[in-house]
């Protein structure tokens, strides 16, 4: 169980967010046979499918970073890796239980996807459409770096058909920037910001990230006004972490360092707090630990909230992941093994997991404890389970530490609950994939 003492930490190397039940860690390559299986089989009724595209390319790899990406590929590796990509839509819309069915939704990670030349993304998706039309997508989202952004582009972005367009601002701060290694700079994010929303998306979303190196309590301060200046629809707002795959990991291991050179993790907590107070003062409603939303009856994140319904997720390109009927898998994350797996007609799968009922449920329960607030009578229904009844002791534990309370079958989070939700759920992982917290 945490305690409050505990969570005063300095911010060392790991993984502090929880994207996925079981972890990743628990997946492997020998049964990546069942992937296959899996797709041989029409799907359920009633499950929602999303695609998930995948975009490994970036401008200047930030310090920070730990997902796949390059930043040295020609025009003709681009179009190579994109080609492939398209083939394995077309490999996989072939499959029983992909055929006929369409998009609830659609999103474009990366990397970054606006490092594509408008050409480019409106030579993709066409092709995307004519595999699997877009016609019933709720939403297409799309994650851009400012930096990337001209008038052409955001139009092409938009011609496509994309509803919510994510800008990675991070800092509004050029030095804090600069040393994080992003690419862009203050005054690309405002030229950005404004043509973006000249073109008229429907959500404009911003990212920030508290405790960069360097942070500053005047600076964090200037972040968050300058933020409710922009009003956009959406703000996220994430706490830095240090995954071993980072450039500053590997500084901190050449430097015999154990400890990150950013702030601890109850000054990250407290800014996330202090700009969520400020959102709400300015109208926003907190709408899970990262999220702060302008508009709550109009802004939806379909992408977020299907899937931590237990939807259907398509994941293309190098290293992305899917969840296909139960079973989550990862592509392979090496841009040439992904490109000739494809070649070869195979299904590029690097690692995978077969979740049981009660896994499902689980991962659905610590996913939607990420939005504040979890209705038992979902987990009911669902799965039979009476969620509170089952982890009593735990929902007990923390009440009595201020973090949550439950009434009347739901569960709701205390605001200092919500801010450091990625470290209770562990408590609800089952005992043979709890792992050490690191905050
Ligand atoms: S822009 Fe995003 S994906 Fe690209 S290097 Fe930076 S953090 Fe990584």
């Amino acid at each position: 169980m945490s305690s409050v003492a505990d969570k005063k930490k300095a911010t060392r190397a790991g993984n502090y967010f929880i994207s996925n039940y079981p972890p990743f860690s628990f997946w492997s390559d020998d049964q990546n046979a069942q992937v296959e299986a899996v797709y041989d089989q029409p799907s359920k009724e009633g499950v929602p499918l999303g695609l998930y595209h995948h975009i490994p390319f970036c401008r200047r790899r930030c310090h920070f970073c730990y997902f796949r990406v390059y930043t040295d590929k020609s025009a003709d590796e681009i179009k190579h890796y994109l080609d492939s990509t398209v083939t394995e839509l077309e490999m996989m819309a072939r499959k029983p239980l992909i055929e006929g069915r369409k998009p609830k939704f659609i999103y474009f990670g990366g990397g970054t996807p606006s490092y594509l030349s408008a050409k480019q993304l409106g030579e993709l998706t066409d092709r995307m459409k004519a595999i699997l039309p877009w016609d019933d997508a709720e939403e297409v989202a799309f994650e851009c770096e400012p930096g990337t952004l001209n008038p052409g582009k955001l139009a092409a972005i938009k011609d496509i058909g994309v509803t919510r367009l994510s800008l990675g601002i991070e800092n509004f701060d050029d030095h804090i920037l600069e040393i994080n290694g992003r690419a862009h700079r203050s005054k690309e994010v405002g030229r950005a910001y404004e043509r973006a929303q000249a073109e008229g998306f429907d959500q404009i979303n911003i990212d920030l990230i508290s405790g960069m190196i360097e942070e500053t309590e005047e600076n964090w301060q200037r972040n968050i006004e300058k933020t409710i200046e922009y009003a956009p629809d959406s703000v996220t707002i994430y706490q830095m972490e240090i995954p071993y795959n980072t450039t500053i990991y590997k500084e901190m291991k050449d430097n015999g360092k154990l400890v990150a050179p950013v702030a601890d993790w109850e000054t990250k907590r407290r800014w996330v707090k202090e700009a969520f107070a400020a959102l709400e003062s300015a109208g926003y409603t907190i709408s899970s630990g990262y999220t702060a939303v302008k508009n709550p009856e109009k802004t939806k994140f379909e992408y977020r909230d299907s899937l931590w319904g237990g939807a259907d997720l398509l994941g293309l390109g190098v290293a992305s992941f899917s969840h296909a009927a139960g079973v989550h898998y990862q592509n392979l994350t090496e841009i040439d093994d992904y490109t000739k797996a494809i070649e070869a007609g195979q299904m590029p799968t690097k690692r995978s997991f077969r979740t049981t009922e009660e896994q499902r449920m689980i991962r659905e329960f610590i996913l939607q404890m990420k939005l504040g607030k979890v209705d038992s009578s979902y987990f009911d229904q669902k799965f039979g389970v009476d969620v509170v009844n089952r982890w009593s002791d735990e929902l007990e534990q923390l009440t009595d530490e201020g973090l949550l309370n439950v009434t009347d079958g739901k569960i709701l989070l205390e605001r200092d609950g919500l801010l450091c939700v990625d470290n209770i759920l562990h408590d609800f992982f089952l005992p043979e994939h709890r792992t050490d917290r690191i905050v």
